[in-house]
């Protein structure tokens, strides 16, 4: 698809006088638009619910612009519930799915009233003993070798995550025993998948798994959670996935299963991270140094600290070079950062205008398991957060780190005062 900026050269160079190169910023008008074409298209299923996967965009000012929208929130650690609970968003609006949980994790789940997703069977007993059986209780399952899973996730037979078909239905059983009342159903055995039919035959699968629920436990699901996964047109010749081609496979699916089963209602749940945010965030860096050796190397201020998708999944990011969009894409580069990791490359062999020091290059669709994936390796450390507003203002929403950040966790003689 092609790449869309929606700020200019003369705008960006304004934005860095106040806030200097790296910075992340997102677009608000285009995070709410797709928000609402999303949930528009998928309103066709009685019930529809968007929980929007905190770890993709752990930001409270994007979780609160979502949840105006009508989103609720997946969270998969304490942090992100408290993110969550300042925001506002409380109750059944909060679906905790989690792996390997610790119980203070549990407890504040539980405080909370969140949905709480439950990882394997082991862990009912765990629950039990952390806050009780609550009311409402969903397993996450994993179907092994019945699908085939992509790169990023893996072959779901080789997960860590969900129970198998066999323990789904035993724990329900417990679960009713222990006194659970209300019940759901969950996987999550894709990423960034553009394969529309691939969500379809995820839906047809628990719709028929929630069936075989009903014949052999007598539990007759309220909700089905198909999970995250959609992924987004990161490369120019990939094609966005339609929202409205899922939907209806989605609901023809759950007619020919779930309705002719005498199962309905079952509200259909989601929560789709990437999709939500990824397009519509920027990585802004700026040209430190250019290096001919072997190769034509461009570095930059940013760092995989910054971004490391390419860096961990050889994932493609598109780059423009500022200003010079027009140009012929004459010369081929490797984009680099500063760590000590060969591996800190933004693109490779990526042809490009011819770039000279101080130039500013965006690097494209960045707003999802992009800054959050940042980490302080090397000392780098995290860039800011910017928000542009719909009426064109730039909002900081959250500040650079700084090197006293980066030592406030120490307490060794003095070093907090190095300067
Ligand atoms: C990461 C994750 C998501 C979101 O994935 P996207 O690819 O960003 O849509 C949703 N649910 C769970 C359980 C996850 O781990």
């Amino acid at each position: 698809m092609k790449k869309i900026l929606p700020f200019s050269k003369e705008k960006v160079l304004g934005i860095i006088k106040k806030y200097p190169t790296p910075f992340h910023i997102y677009d608000e008008m285009a995070i709410r638009k797709n928000a609402r074409r999303f949930l528009k298209a998928f309103s066709i299923l009685e019930g529809f619910k968007e929980y929007f996967a905190v770890k993709a965009t752990p930001n409270p000012y994007i979780l609160k612009i979502l949840h105006e929208e009508g989103f609720g929130v997946d969270c998969s650690s304490l942090p992100e519930l408290l993110m969550s609970e300042k925001v506002g968003i409380r109750g059944e609006e909060i679906m905790f799915t989690s792996n390997d949980t610790p119980a203070i994790e549990y407890q504040k789940a539980k405080q909370l009233g969140a949905i709480i997703n439950l990882d394997d069977i082991s862990h009912i007993e765990f629950l039990e003993k952390a806050t009780g059986i609550p009311n409402v209780i969903c397993l996450r399952f994993n179907p092994g070798t019945a699908r085939k899973g992509t790169d990023i996730i893996g072959k779901p037979e080789e997960a860590k995550y969900g129970l198998t078909r066999e323990q789904i239905f035993e724990a329900y059983k417990i679960l009713k025993s222990k006194g659970a009342k209300r019940f759901g159903l969950h996987t999550m055995i894709i990423s960034n998948e553009l394969n529309e039919d691939y969500f379809i035959e995820t839906a047809r699968m628990l719709f028929e798994l929630a069936v075989e629920v009903y014949q052999k436990t007598g539990i007759k699901l309220e909700f089905i959670n198909l999970g995250g996964g959609i992924g987004i047109p990161y490369k120019l010749e990939d094609k966005p996935v339609s929202y409205e081609n899922i939907a209806r496979g989605v609901k023809n699916a759950y007619n020919n299963i779930i309705v002719k089963n005498n199962l309905h209602p079952v509200k259909i749940f989601m929560e789709c991270g990437r999709l939500i945010t990824g397009t519509y965030g920027y990585l802004v860096t700026r040209v430190l140094h250019l290096k001919h050796t072997y190769k034509n190397f461009v570095g930059t201020d940013a760092c995989m600290a910054n971004l490391m998708r390419p860096a961990i999944y050889g994932a493609y990011h598109h780059v423009t070079v500022l200003g010079k969009e027009n140009d012929p894409y004459n010369n081929v580069y490797d984009v680099t950062g500063s760590l000590c990791e060969n591996n800190d490359k933004f693109a490779i062999n990526r042809k490009l205008p011819e770039i000279e020091r101080g130039d500013i290059l965006v690097i494209h669709d960045a707003g999802a398991h992009g800054f959050a994936m940042g980490f302080n390796y090397n000392g780098k450390l995290r860039s800011a957060e910017l928000l542009l507003r719909e009426d064109g203002s730039v909002a900081q929403i959250r500040r650079a780190e700084t090197v006293e950040d980066y030592f406030a966790t120490l307490d060794f003689a003095g070093v907090k005062n190095f300067k």
